[in-house]
């Protein structure tokens, strides 16, 4: 999996993908992360890459030219994505589409945002991480990496770790506990220290239900409500 972002702070992006988890998916050929200069191109004494927008109004566009000029001179992989707040909303299902493909591109705005022939006839799309607004795209690329990164098969030890996370089951997840058993009186559940590995699997699940209804009823009603086993498993577990 290749990606390729573009932005004028390329060192934020090469940070933060040279450690952990991505960084050693790097190391290991699993995933390739190329951050791009979008002054690469940019002519003139002070190589800007922004001027004042017209018609007025406060702050400062990516220029068409050097933008286009820098994307033209990579050739990166698509989709395109240009991140901005006006893009489709990112989330687990994006990440998993675009985990399904062999790499994609990020351009990162900033100041006001870009020229919009930027985003219509250079990109293939615009992402946004959720409604807000951020100074620049970086953090919001990074974002995507993250979640599509530890996607790719084979950069999570366990192929398994990825699948029964909150959001892959249209659910949030259960909770965890680690040793000790007691902590302050505060003690592990019984029924994960039991060895009965059918109701530990049958309580986590019933967990996650509880824990959905209460903090997300949006992804209950998303999943068409509860179905005859989930009243079951709540009640077993005393959670209806
Ligand atoms: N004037 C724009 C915001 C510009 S913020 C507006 O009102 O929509 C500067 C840059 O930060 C944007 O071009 C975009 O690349 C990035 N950015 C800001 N918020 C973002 C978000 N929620 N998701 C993705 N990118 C974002």
């Amino acid at each position: 999996m290749r990606i390729d972002v573009f932005t004028v702070f390329p060192s934020l992006i090469d940070d933060f993908a040279a450690e952990s988890l991505i960084g050693k998916a790097q190391k290991n050929d699993l995933l390739e992360i190329n951050a791009h200069d979008l002054r690469a191109e940019a002519t003139g004494a002070h190589r800007s890459v922004d001027d004042a927008p017209f018609g007025g109004g406060a702050g400062m566009v990516l220029m068409p030219e050097p933008i286009f000029a820098a994307v033209e001179a990579v050739d990166p992989p698509r989709p395109l994505l240009l991140m901005s707040p006006s893009g489709r909303r990112f989330d687990q299902d994006m990440a998993v589409e675009l985990a399904e493909g062999d790499g994609f591109s990020l351009l990162c705005g900033r100041y006001e945002g870009v020229d919009e022939r930027i985003a219509t006839e250079l990109c293939d799309g615009a992402v946004s991480i959720g409604d807000y607004v951020l100074s620049g795209g970086e953090v919001a690329a990074l974002v995507i990496i993250e979640a599509v990164g530890r996607l790719v098969p084979g950069v999570m030890g366990n192929d398994n770790s990825a699948g029964d996370e909150s959001f892959m089951t249209g659910l949030l997840e259960y909770p965890h506990y680690t040793r000790p058993k007691d902590f302050r009186g505060m003690a592990v559940p019984d029924v994960l220290r039991s060895g009965d590995h059918g109701k530990v699997e049958r309580w986590r699940r019933a967990q996650a239900l509880a824990r959905t209804i209460e903090r997300r009823p949006d992804l209950i009603e998303t999943r068409g409500g509860l179905s005859d086993a989930d009243h079951k498993l709540l009640a077993e577990f005393d959670l209806d």
